[in-house]
């Protein structure tokens, strides 16, 4: 794909098969593991943007930071030597400044400064009168607005070429990912700019490199226009992020077993719809598995409770309660009242299985 070509997939409204592919290391960590990551990467004919971090911005001090400007002269290297355009993560005006002067061609705002309308501001102003393309990474909480905010900074200095990256959210409670990734937020971003590029970076939505598969499958699946994705010579010996790095024979594999082709069932109008619907509803399902796993170790958390403290399982003005409110709820969302109560019923009688069985568990040391 030419720079031009990659360029145009930016503000289109079109269903292109093609997937924009950024790859590249984490972090920029000497010339050496650039030029090996980089040769190797090229060598699959696969990738079209070669990405690398120079500045890292890190939740936590004392981690490795990143290279600085020294990591710019690597990436302008490996952009003459295989004619390949090149991307780095900015985070200040004069991260951008630095970035333009070494000719980098793409620049991404991370998700911790995308939750920073100061920072965001202070880029846009930067980039004032350059037609630079620029990736938003989602912010790190779950908030559409902090999003759409930093995309409308960028747009109002009169950048034309502005796509997202959506990398997942950070969340209190372990999940099976690094960050989850809140489909749902997406999908309502593409409604409401449905000619922007989106690429998925499922990388960090994971934060392990086994579970990278399953994530950039779905969003193929969603209709997303790229993928952004870590990739190291050497990932053991990465100097961040690297249990999710992976090698390029790794990527290799990965990209050649990609489902792409179920495209060209979605060029027919109405079966892209149901299938896109399908995908929606595929995602919400798996959350409601998620939930009720969750609403189930409660009940298991509180008849061990109960249990100590020799409370009867059944408390009815508990369950009046629950039924009450939930269907109000429901109500509010124009839900059958019906149909809620004999969810909740079946909710309350697998609680009541659970709670009990941790009660008939006594203990026999006498
Ligand atoms: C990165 O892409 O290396 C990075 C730091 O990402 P994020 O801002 O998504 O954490
Ligand atoms: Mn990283």
């Amino acid at each position: 794909m030419s720079l031009e070509e990659i360029l145009s997939l930016f503000n289109n409204t079109k269903n292109t098969r093609s997937q924009l592919i950024i790859s590249g290391p984490c972090s920029a960590e000497s010339e050496q593991q650039m030029l090996q990551t980089a040769t190797e990467l090229v060598e699959l004919k696969k990738i079209h943007i070669f990405r690398a971090g120079i500045w890292k911005p890190r939740t936590l001090p004392g981690k490795f930071e990143g290279v600085g400007m020294i990591g710019l002269k690597w990436l302008q290297k490996v952009k003459q030597i295989y004619n390949l355009p090149v991307a780095t993560e900015v985070a200040s005006a004069n991260h951008v400044y630095q970035a333009l002067k070494h000719g980098i061609d793409f620049l991404w705002i991370g998700a911790r400064t995308t939750s920073t309308p100061f920072g965001v501001q202070e880029i846009a102003d930067a980039l004032k009168g350059t037609d630079t393309p620029v990736l938003i990474k989602n912010p790190i909480s779950p908030d559409i607005d902090l999003w759409i905010g930093a995309i409308e900074r960028i747009k109002n200095a009169g950048i034309t070429k502005v796509g997202v990256i959506h990398r997942g959210f950070s969340t209190w409670e372990k999940t099976k990912y690094r960050n989850y990734p809140h489909w749902q937020i997406v999908i309502e971003l593409k409604r409401r700019f449905p000619e922007m590029l989106i690429i998925c970076d499922p990388s960090h939505i994971t934060g392990n490199k086994n579970y990278i598969p399953e994530i950039a499958q779905k969003s193929v699946d969603l209709n997303y226009g790229g993928l952004m994705i870590e990739a190291h010579h050497d990932p053991e010996n990465a100097l961040s992020d690297k249990e999710q790095q992976l090698t390029p024979a790794e990527l290799n594999k990965l990209i050649d077993n990609l489902n792409i082709s179920t495209k060209d069932f979605k060029n027919i109008p109405i079966n892209s719809e149901i299938e896109q619907i399908r995908t929606e509803i595929d995602i919400l399902d798996d959350m409601l598995i998620e939930l009720l796993a969750k609403r189930m170790s409660l009940s298991h958390k509180i008849g061990e409770l109960k249990k100590n403290n020799q409370l009867s399982i059944l408390q009815i003005t508990r369950w009046n309660e629950i039924l009450n409110t939930r269907q109000k709820k429901a109500q509010f969302h124009n839900l059958n009242a019906n149909f809620v109560e004999n969810i909740f019923n079946e909710i309350h009688r697998e609680s009541i299985n659970i709670q009990s069985n941790i009660i008939k568990t006594t203990d026999h040391n006498f």
